[in-house]
């Protein structure tokens, strides 16, 4: 027998906490309530949404007119490969407790990714990364609902197009998948650290050696905890804005002052550029407008905090003012990382 709720507040539903309301509201503990709740919007006709742990969204003020489907979906499992371990991941587990439980198992692949917020389903939606690591260098394939096809499905890695912040399902066919599960290639005798530069000056602040996939999970919680806010206590969605990317012609177009200071990595021909710096140059930085209730935050100005917002729409007045002035600023134009729904 399968709980819908109805007329349910979305500001319980993103880290951000905002937005209207959703007509109904499920959370999928199971694949067999999958199958009765596809069969009853299609019976219905109604819309519906699937969300994890609603770190990346943003609900608009008009709600939600459909059914919103929060996975739950549970899942641990391990195939033990002498060093190479597979472990099948449910798309509802919390992707944090999922890092722990690798770490301490002694495995190595997604230990750098510790502490994002949300669930294991989120990860490949925009293909998270955090120093050094993404989750597509220890994807296998992701088990899919197909909502065009009306088939489950396995898509292999290549499949889901991962790239920086983007995939498969976020920008080449939204809404076409539900993801499931997750199949993940750890290493256990094998771990190497890939030097990365916050985490270089941590272990050389602290004289730690990093010799195992718990020495690196601890630095970076120790990092994450004192730079970024806890969305537990501060609403916010992480990275309000993505770093930008641009072509070598865009780049040398830029003033000097900005060339030359601007930090930046090439990769694939292309320019990523750092979008916190962009916003501190453009004196943004720990920016709190009155008016709309939205903030830059003091220690990383990427990240957009609800102080005491009440709508989305100020929050969009709040982004466009950030936009506008970095554009004047510095003649580049910030993208957003976190998803307006429903869209
Ligand atoms: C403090 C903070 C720090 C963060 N740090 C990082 C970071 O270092 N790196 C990084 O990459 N991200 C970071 N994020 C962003 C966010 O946590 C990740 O993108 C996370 O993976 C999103 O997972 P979620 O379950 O919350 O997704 P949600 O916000 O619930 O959903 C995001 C999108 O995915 C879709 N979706 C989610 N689950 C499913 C599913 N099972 N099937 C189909 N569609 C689905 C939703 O419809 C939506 O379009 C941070 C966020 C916060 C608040």
């Amino acid at each position: 027998m399968i709980n819908y709720s109805s007329d349910v507040s979305l500001k319980d539903f993103t880290t951000m906490k905002l937005g209207g309301r959703a007509k109904f509201m499920v959370n999928l503990k199971s694949l067999s309530q999958l199958d009765q709740i596809i069969e009853w919007v299609n019976k219905e006709s109604i819309n519906f949404l699937m969300i994890g742990g609603g770190s990346n969204i943003i609900w608009l003020d008009e709600g939600f007119n459909g059914l919103l489907i929060v996975n739950q979906l549970p899942g641990f499992e391990v195939e033990n490969h002498q060093n190479d371990w597979i472990i099948k991941v449910g798309a509802g587990e919390i992707w944090d407790k999922i890092v722990a439980k690798t770490v301490l198992l002694g495995l190595s692949g997604i230990e750098a990714l510790s502490l994002i917020p949300g669930k294991v389903g989120g990860t490949v939606m925009q293909n998270v990364g955090a120093y050094g690591q993404e989750i597509k260098d220890s994807l296998i394939d992701v088990e899919v609902f197909d909502t065009v096809a009306k088939k489950y499905q396995v898509l292999s890695r290549d499949q889901c197009l991962l790239d920086y912040r983007s995939s498969l399902f976020k920008n080449y066919q939204p809404r076409q998948y539900l993801i499931l599960s997750l199949r993940l290639r750890l290493t256990k005798n094998n771990f190497k650290y890939h030097s990365y530069e916050a985490l270089d000056r941590y272990f050389d602040d602290h004289k730690i050696v990093p010799l195992d996939s718990e020495t690196i999970r601890q630095a970076v919680m120790n990092i994450r905890r004192t730079k970024l806010p806890n969305p537990a206590e501060i609403a916010n969605c992480g990275s309000f804005f993505a770093n930008p990317i641009v072509t070598q012609e865009q780049f040398d177009k830029l003033n000097l002052d900005i060339k030359h200071k601007a930090p930046h990595w090439t990769f694939d021909h292309k320019i990523k550029l750092s979008a916190a710096w962009l916003i501190e140059y453009s004196g943004l930085k720990d920016f709190h407008d009155r008016q709309t209730g939205f903030a830059t935050w003091f220690k990383q100005p990427l990240i957009v905090i609800n102080e005491n917002g009440k709508t989305t729409k100020d929050l969009i007045k709040f982004k466009d003012l950030i936009v506008n002035q970095v554009f004047q600023k510095t003649q580049v134009r910030l993208s957003m990382e976190p998803e307006f729904l429903p869209n």
